[in-house]
């Protein structure tokens, strides 16, 4: 059994996607351990995507993640990082709808920034996700 960070961002929750997304995350055999609505400030949504600090797209990704509340959710099912991971599809929403029409991203995603969703993308980044929303003791 393995526990992944999940998040709805704002255009999820702004585009009323937020029950849809769940009913997909319930049908897939996952269970919900813990959420949280949350606004993220620049200080804190900056320190979430800290390895991209250097990238061109870093300030507009900031400015995104803080226009609105993010719904954090610890999930947990065997393998649950790859699941969700392949639940969510390509980061660019524009090629999940031809390449994975039946993703989260292909259904509610925008673009290659607006994408809807977030997942960890290992067992380290799910601690260290988990803990920044949910404190030390949830990562496992
Ligand atoms: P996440 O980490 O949010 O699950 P990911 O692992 O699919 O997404 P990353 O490459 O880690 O994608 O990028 C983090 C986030 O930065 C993306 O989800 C997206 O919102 C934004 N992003 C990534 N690439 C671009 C880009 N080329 N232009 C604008 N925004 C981007």
């Amino acid at each position: 059994i393995e526990r992944t960070l999940a998040m709805i961002k704002p255009d999820g929750l702004s585009g009323n996607y937020t029950e849809k997304i769940k009913e997909a995350i319930l049908e897939s055999g996952f269970d919900i351990i813990e959420e949280a609505v949350v606004q993220l400030d620049v200080e804190r949504a900056s320190l979430f995507y800290a390895e991209h600090a250097d990238r061109s797209f870093f300030n507009s990704l900031v400015k995104y993640m803080t226009s609105g509340p993010v719904c954090a959710m610890i999930l947990e099912s065997p393998d649950a990082i790859s699941c969700w991971r392949n639940l969510i599809g390509p980061t660019d929403a524009r090629k999940a709808k031809t390449s994975h029409p039946d993703s989260i991203r292909a259904m509610c995603g925008l673009d290659s920034e607006k994408n809807c969703v977030h997942g960890s993308d290992s067992p380290q980044s799910a601690a260290r996700e988990i803990s920044f929303f949910f404190g030390d003791d949830k990562s496992e």
